[in-house]
């Protein structure tokens, strides 16, 4: 049967997409941007890529249970599954394609060594319950790289197990509680203090463990300020949960400082180590006086990220926090290593365990493959490249965009939204044009602490030519839009993709979470645009 694939009727994910720019097509694909509907939504009842032999008759022990009906896959050949999941692949706006300036997120290019690296046969194939004396070198390796994130931050101990950031947050926040309990405050240290730019995983993480979170503000620095966290330290205070360099891309100049205050009040100091792309192996955060931090390997030591795979969080912890590291413990033996598993002793007292197995070992493979290639002055000139690409950036921009703080950045550089003042153009608008320039969009609307903010990270991994055409094309929006003529068309980006707008809000409210066959959402659903 030939039909035409009208992709204006609401089904989840696939609403009417054509805009004054773009004519209509009998398929609903735009040039070589194909459609894709569900998997689901294709092939045919019993259709199967490979030839199965009838299943021998059995009598089954199931009492009953056994399936009646069909079990609804979908029924499609080998090439249907290849082109589907190949178009699917192409949706996703990547790292490899282009300028992926997300603020906060450091989507820096993955050098293709660490891949060759994480595939080779003993690593890639290992099994975590493998007998240990068969993963010896697996060992190694993960006590090679604790080795270089203890040198590189300067501090004695690592738990390399954490899954993320977020979870290194868990686990050193942890560390800091079972400390306290050994020392019998944990009753009384409550509160933990978190600035008002930080990112929402350290007070979530605070609040999951039963603190409270009091926010200090900011100066008009962007930094910490010094004289309100002061007042807000006290004997009711377990730690501060500190970013440096901090979510508003600049360094806390007052970190010695703050951190001499936060000891002397009794309490422990966490920094939130996800930026430490800007400062490796310039800055040892154990020298600013850190007793825990976790280090996102998928930002800083380049790894994939970003589409939802695995990331790693190791923490590196002071020595007062260290003998509370969760198992399992890595510890040498002579010649060998070995895994000190919950029950063993260890020459200290683990919170307990964290995560299933040993850490994530792609990450942990590719991490070191790219701190290996860099070497401790590639490491240097990595962090030195990133800060510089985000000066020049804002070099580049100030005249015609607003940094949010003057003088220099870090790894990234904030934009508030006075620029937009009186355009009718939103941060949001802004945005959504540099979809139609071929760009994915900046962090938007954070940190918190500056009002339409626009935070851009280029990383040091792209090219001066590329930035340089980023740079122009943002020029070039700014231009339009101070027109004060453009908001319409603004208001209208992104014109030349797939998708516009779709009510996010609607998305968030009443999403649709099941797709059921004859189910289509309703008029108006979740997905359909909020322009239409
Ligand atoms: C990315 C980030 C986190 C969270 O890390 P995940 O790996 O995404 O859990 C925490 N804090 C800051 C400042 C970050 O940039």
């Amino acid at each position: 049967m030939v039909q035409s694939l009208d992709r204006s009727q609401g089904r989840a994910g696939a609403v009417a997409t054509d805009g004054a720019a773009a004519p209509k097509t009998f398929t609903g694909n735009r040039a070589l941007q194909i459609e894709e509907p569900l998997i689901f939504e294709m092939g045919q009842a019993g259709r199967c890529g490979v030839d199965l032999p009838e299943p021998p008759k059995v009598k089954d022990r199931l009492n009953g249970l056994r399936r009646g009906g069909e079990i609804g896959l979908p029924g499609l050949s080998e090439p249907q599954v290849v082109q589907h999941y190949t178009r699917l692949s192409q949706k996703n706006y990547a790292i490899d394609m282009g300028v992926y300036p997300l603020g906060s997120c450091t989507m820096k290019h993955n050098p293709r060594i660490n891949e060759k690296v994480a595939r080779l046969a003993g690593i890639g194939d290992l099994h975590p319950l493998q007998p240990v004396s068969t993963v010896q070198g697996a060992l190694e390796l993960i006590d090679t790289l604790a080795h270089w994130l203890k040198t590189l931050t300067g501090m004695p101990a690592v738990a390399m197990s954490p899954a993320a950031g977020a979870h290194g947050e868990m686990c050193g926040m942890m560390a800091i509680a079972a400390a306290l309990d050994a020392k019998g405050e944990r009753a009384q240290r409550k509160i933990v203090l978190a600035p008002e730019s930080a990112h929402g995983t350290n007070p979530a993480t605070a609040a999951a463990l039963g603190f409270t979170v009091k926010p200090i503000p900011a100066n008009d620095r962007g930094r910490v300020d010094l004289a309100a966290l002061k007042a807000a330290l006290g004997p009711d205070v377990a730690a501060i949960m500190l970013t440096n360099p901090n979510t508003c891309g600049l360094f806390e100049s007052e970190i010695v400082e703050i951190s001499t205050a936060v000891h002397e009040a009794g309490a422990y100091f966490y920094c939130d180590g996800a930026n430490f792309n800007a400062i490796a192996g310039r800055v040892r955060p154990g020298d600013l006086g850190v007793d825990c931090m976790h280090i996102n390997l998928h930002k800083t030591f380049s790894t994939p990220h970003g589409g939802g795979g695995p990331g790693a969080g190791p923490v590196v912890l002071s020595a007062a926090l260290a003998p509370f590291a969760p198992y399992p413990w890595i510890v040498k033996t002579g010649d060998g290593w070995t895994v000190a598993e919950e029950g063993t002793r260890v020459a200290g007292t683990p919170f307990g365990r964290l995560k299933a197995f040993h850490g994530q070992m792609g990450m942990f493979s590719r991490a070191l493959a790219y701190i290996m290639s860099h070497g401790a002055d590639g490491l240097k000139q990595a962090s030195e490249d990133a800060v510089l690409s985000a000066n020049y950036v804002m070099a580049a921009l100030k005249d015609v965009m607003t940094p949010a703080f003057d003088g220099p950045c870090m790894h990234e550089v904030l934009f508030d939204d006075s620029f937009l003042k009186d355009t009718g153009v939103s941060t949001l608008d802004f945005a959504k044009a540099m979809i139609d320039e071929g760009y994915h969009p900046m962090t938007m609307y954070f940190p918190l602490v500056v009002h339409g903010a626009m935070l851009i990270e280029p990383t040091e991994s792209q090219a001066k030519e590329d930035l340089d055409q980023f740079i122009g094309a943002l020029r070039s929006l700014t231009e339009r839009a101070k027109t004060g003529t453009a908001a319409e068309e603004f208001k209208a980006a992104p014109r030349f993709s797939p998708r516009r707008r779709l009510d996010e809000t609607l998305a968030a409210r009443k999403p649709i979470l099941r797709w059921r066959p004859s189910n289509n959402p309703p008029e108006g659903g979740p997905m359909r645009q909020a322009a239409e």
